[in-house]
């Protein structure tokens, strides 16, 4: 059967997607690009914020009018929006015919199969999944963490993956944090830690297919923590585990207590899987970055010097009504730390401006951290209240539209501001980008690049002229555009460089190639491939 599967959302929701093409491509069904081709149409949604939730209601909206006009297909709502409005979906879209919470996706098979047969069988049953195991089951044991075996039994298929130099791992799942704006402790269920014996050989297997970066995901991914011994599979081998309470990172193990900080597991991964050029991690919780983890970064050249570190607000006030668990000095001194102990460290962050209560001088506070911090970039969120959260329940989204708006827009200003700083450091600098996409545009037009995203997504969108000093040569035809190659350096600053024509550009994804920076923008940096030397004559 042919699928159409799209992924909204983050990093965690694309590699779950990967993983359910990988698991039902092995069991026969063929994946297709447009969803008017597939009789089995899926929608892996997100509930972080409720721009997302209405792309996908839109995207129901459409297919489910089809449906009404006649046409055969099952629509199937998977990932967080399934699990955060379960029943109440089927309800409101009598179109949608599959529910499947990202705790349950390793059931995902069966219940399509059971969906083709009943459906074959009575036309118009419906099955849902949502209801997170991880979470009902705080004393998770081995043998029921069947999730693990969506993780383990991965099929990275090369071929079909539009970036085969780049995976991603999961390390952790859930969250135990609780941030009251956030729905992941509801849908994504406690955090649970994968054994490293099969994160290290996860990673080895990705290196042999071919990738070269591979980035460790979590929600909070340094509170990675394994205790060996304590959770088996009925074969023996060491299974996932409910992460320990949050003090748990202030001490050292207890006497004859064996375990896998987080620090530990990445110089394992540095050194167990020599073929692997880049490592890296998203996203730090800023509280519990300990000397250890920035040691490991110091001594492993592979691993990249990149923190994603949320701060959310620059306010006291609003940090402990958020439930953040931090105030603005400790965020400031892991990030002071930070930088001592790696100068050349690049830092990320997220802030969310209009939490309930906020006030001008809350926001002014925000706008000082800006200014204080070197972010390279921060991703700005308007807050949007989410059921489910104790912020929806408890605290009135009293901050107007035009005030959150108003906000939004004076932080994205400074924080351009402040990238541009960041940025301009680096001209003149030889710099390892690993290249992945490919860019051209007019001529005529300005040069400019805008980033935006959510949960460490990035979209990328040119719109501009280049600057007229390309005295690069053209294939015929292509006089009127400039083709760009773009990729990240180790810290993952955006570079873009001019090449001749579409063939050069695509010849440079995958590759990680140095590059002379010429330029620094907001948003990205221009370079130049460094000229060969030339031997002196005679
Ligand atoms: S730490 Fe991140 S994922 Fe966990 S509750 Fe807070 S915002 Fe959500």
């Amino acid at each position: 059967m042919r699928v159409f599967l799209e992924t909204f959302g983050c990093q965690m929701n694309e590699l779950d997607s990967e993983l359910v093409r990988g698991r039902l491509a092995s069991l026969g069904y063929r994946f297709v690009d447009d969803p008017d081709a597939a009789e089995i149409v899926l929608f892996n949604t997100c509930a972080v914020r409720d721009h997302a939730e209405q792309k996908v209601r839109s995207r129901v909206g459409i297919v489910g009018s089809q449906k009404r006009n006649g046409r055969e297909v099952i629509l199937g709502l998977l990932g967080c929006m399934a699990e955060r409005e379960g029943l109440a979906i089927l309800q409101k879209h009598p179109q949608v015919d599959l529910l499947c919470g990202p705790g349950e996706l390793d059931r995902l098979p069966t219940l399509l199969e059971n969906l083709r047969r009943t459906t074959a069988a009575t036309r118009g049953e419906r099955v849902a999944l949502a209801g997170n195991r991880s979470r009902r089951t705080a004393t998770l044991t081995a043998a029921e963490d069947e999730l693990e075996s969506l993780d383990l039994s991965r099929s990275f298929d090369p071929e079909g993956s539009s970036r085969p130099w780049s995976a991603y791992v999961r390390i952790t799942r859930g969250c135990n944090k609780f941030c009251t704006y956030c729905v992941v402790p509801a849908t994504r269920g406690a955090e649970v830690h994968r054994p490293p014996d099969a994160i290290v050989e996860e990673c080895r297997r990705l290196v042999d297919r071919g990738v070269i970066e591979i980035t460790l995901l979590g929600q909070t991914v340094n509170h990675y923590r394994y205790t060996h011994g304590t959770a088996l599979t009925l074969d023996g081998r060491e299974a996932p585990q409910v992460g320990p309470g949050l003090g748990a990172f202030r001490k050292a193990p207890a006497a004859g207590e064996r375990v896998t900080t987080f620090a530990m597991l990445l110089a394992r991964i540095h050194e167990e899987v020599p073929g692997l050029e880049r490592l890296r991690f998203v996203t730090s919780y800023p509280r519990d970055l300990g000397d250890d983890v920035f040691d490991v970064l110091a001594a492993c050249p592979r691993i990249c010097r990149y923190l994603h570190m949320p701060v959310q607000s620059g306010s006291d006030r609003i940090l402990k009504a958020m439930n953040r668990g931090y105030t603005v000095a400790e965020y400031l001194e892991t990030v002071d730390r930070a930088i001592e102990r790696l100068p050349d460290v690049s830092i990320a962050g997220d802030v969310i401006v209009g939490f309930p209560t906020e006030t001008d001088e809350d926001f002014a506070a925000t706008e000082r951290l800006l200014r204080r911090v070197p972010f390279k970039n921060n991703f700005i969120f308007k807050y949007s209240p989410r059921p489910g959260t104790t912020a929806f329940d408890r605290l009135p989204d009293d901050v107007p539209d035009e005030v959150k708006r108003y906000r939004n827009n004076r932080l994205l200003a400074l924080q351009a501001e402040v990238s541009r700083d960041v940025h301009a450091r680096e001209v003149g600098r030889t710099l390892p980008v690993l290249f992945d996409r490919v860019g051209s545009i007019p001529l005529e037009r300005r040069s400019d690049m805008t980033a935006a995203g959510s949960g460490g997504g990035v979209e990328l969108r040119v719109a501009g002229r280049r600057t007229a000093d390309d005295s690069m040569p053209r294939a015929e035809g292509e006089a009127s555009r400039q083709w760009q190659a773009l990729g990240r350096t180790a810290g993952d600053l955006i570079v873009a460089v001019d090449v001749e024509d579409e063939i050069a550009a695509e010849a440079m994804r995958g590759r990680i190639l140095e590059v002379e920076v010429t330029a620094a923008e907001a948003l990205l940096l221009r370079g130049r491939r460094p000229m060969p030397a030339i031997a002196p004559i005679g």
